[in-house]
């Protein structure tokens, strides 16, 4: 395939596009632009109940929602939160609120009730709406922080007393309709938490102007080209990943209902419904995290028969094989055109493989719109490509900073602009990014880095390990010194497998990257959804 070369001037990265026009203003209009041309096809459908609306209920319902949010004093400026399992009732809490400009903030539908309290607290919701399924942990939640807000139920069979329901209030005649609010756009729309995997978790603000920029930026032909929705065909598009993450958030808000796609719901991912359910919907396109991708390479219930309606796969989250992903392909004998997209919930979206492009083992180039640059860990010094840094990023699409936490803000979003990602990687030749590390990561060996992918890598071809994360140990004499955590392939000898990997890794890298630290085996590393090393779980292992 011709690889796209992306442009870099200065050292600052950009895509080859020109810079485009984004909307500005409630991102309600931008998401419904195009409503009238498919006003009965299915909006969303949940794939377990069936229950659907189509693009005009679910227009009407949001709106009607919006007004009856309205009548308990909601309005700019509140946040609403939102606890629920992916549902087609989702879409109409989140559209509701926007319409008549309130922020919400997306509670993980797995949480605890400490968790919830947590989230709630610190986001300052005015309302809660809540999966009934979730009832008990809201109601805990709201005990431990002894507050009173307003509670509306999705689902019909709440514990809770005197509470409204969803469904009853899109159903009433008496509630009307909620005009759209004018914003400007920079308004907060969405408070989503920050993965976790650094520092405690955070509340990102993300405007209206920085969600529409990127649904904008990201489906741009260059980087998508989704089939058009006509009379005779419709896309269906499977919203498995849950609605609470920025990531699981972007069918809903980027890149499918201004296209006239069947959002297809799935509340819980199980294995068998995940598969059953692209062939029931016939899926076209799966937004997918690397281990869904391991699991789909190695399960026996995914075959060639089960993926006939897949021609995309777009995959985000953490860093992906390339083997893996050929892998999957040669399993269901297909080429279907696979993309890496990389984000944070801060920036959201802002690399892409170029349509038509794709270069595996990277996470693709800029957005149009967007610049970037990697630069020295120490110095701050802008590196040119093919060297290693700190990624650093400039969008549209970026966050205002973290709620009410001026601090934090501070430490990641400098003034001229630029977000801090925490990603250690660099940008190749043709101006792909290759993700390595993040920043808090490294170790330092006496004056020197140790970047622990690298040990990772190097561990990963050795045949005893089957997975390997390594962090830093303290040191009295070199501060820092590396220590692998190992799930081994058999069940080898311990002894002789650490003399065998130790004297591997001996054999292949300086005296300051061997594994002073010692080597530990365990059952199972500590990984994220999507994926990604919990290194601060391995930390605390260490400090047991
Ligand atoms: P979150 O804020 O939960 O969306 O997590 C964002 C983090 O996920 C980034 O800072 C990266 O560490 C990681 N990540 C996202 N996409 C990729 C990718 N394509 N390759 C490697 N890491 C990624």
């Amino acid at each position: 395939r011709l690889l796209q070369t992306s442009s870099c001037v200065h050292n600052i990265q950009r895509s080859s596009i020109e810079n485009i026009e984004l909307p500005q203003g409630n991102l309600i209009a931008t998401v419904f632009r195009n409503i009238q041309q498919w006003p009965n096809k299915t909006a969303v459908e949940c794939s377990v109940t069936g229950e659907r609306y189509s693009y005009m209920e679910l227009w009407d319902a949001s709106s009607r929602f919006g007004y009856a949010l309205k009548g308990l004093g909601i309005g700019k400026g509140d946040i609403v939160a939102i606890i629920s399992p992916n549902c087609p009732e989702y879409p109409i809490a989140l559209y509701g609120a926007f319409m008549i400009g309130a922020a919400v903030t997306m509670v993980n539908a797995t949480y605890m009730p400490g968790e919830c309290a947590r989230q709630l607290e610190n986001s300052g919701a005015s309302v809660i709406i809540c999966h009934n399924s979730l009832d008990s942990i809201v109601d805990e939640a709201l005990r431990m922080n002894q507050t009173h807000v307003p509670l509306i139920t999705i689902g019909r069979s709440s514990l809770l007393h005197g509470v409204r329901n969803l469904i009853d209030i899109i159903t009433d005649p008496t509630i009307a309709h909620a005009e759209i609010e004018p914003l400007s756009g920079t308004e907060v729309a969405v408070l989503p938490y920050s993965s976790g995997t650094t520092g405690p978790p955070k509340l990102a603000s993300l405007t209206h102007n920085a969600i529409t920029s990127n649904l904008t930026m990201f489906t741009h032909p260059a980087y998508y080209q989704y089939p058009e929705t006509t009379n005779d065909h419709q896309l269906s598009i499977m919203c498995h990943l849950p609605f609470s993450d920025a990531y699981g958030l972007g069918p809903l808000n980027a890149y499918s209902l201004h296209k006239g796609h069947r959002l297809v719901t799935v509340p819980q991912f199980d294995p068998n419904t995940f598969v059953q359910t692209i062939q029931r919907y016939k899926i076209g396109v799966l937004h997918v995290v690397p281990p869904l991708i391991k699991f789909l390479a190695k399960s026996p219930l995914c075959d060639k028969d089960s993926f006939i309606s897949v021609d995309r796969m777009v995959c985000g989250g953490a860093t992906v094989s390339s083997s893996i992903v050929m892998s999957l392909k040669e399993k269901i004998d297909k080429d279907f055109f696979f993309q890496e997209g990389y984000g944070t919930t801060e920036s959201l979206v802002t690399h892409m493989s170029p349509f038509g492009s794709t270069k595996l083992g990277t996470a693709g180039q800029p957005l149009p719109n967007v610049q970037a640059k990697v630069v020295d860990m120490l110095e701050g010094e802008t590196q040119p490509q093919g060297v290693t840094g700190e990624i650093l990023i400039k969008s549209p699409s970026v966050m205002l900073g973290y709620h009410k936490d001026l601090k934090a803000t501070r430490d990641s979003l400098d003034v001229y602009g630029w977000i801090h990602t925490g990603d250690v990687g660099y940008y190749d030749e043709d101006g792909y990014l290759i993700i390595k590390d993040r920043t808090q990561d490294y170790i330092k060996v006496n004056t020197f880095h140790v970047a622990p992918s690298e040990l990772e890598d190097l561990l990963h071809q050795h045949p005893l390990v089957e997975d390997v994360g390594v962090v830093g140990v303290p040191d009295e004499m070199a501060g820092q010194v590396p220590r692998a955590y190992i799930v081994t392939k058999d069940q080898p000898d311990k002894e002789m497998a650490v003399r065998d990997i130790c004297n591997y890794v001996e054999s292949q890298v300086s005296k300051h990257k061997q594994l002073a630290g010692g080597i530990v085996f365990i059952d199972e590393l500590p990984r994220s959804k999507t994926g990604n090393l919990l290194r601060r779980e391995l930390k605390k292992l260490c400090e047991k």
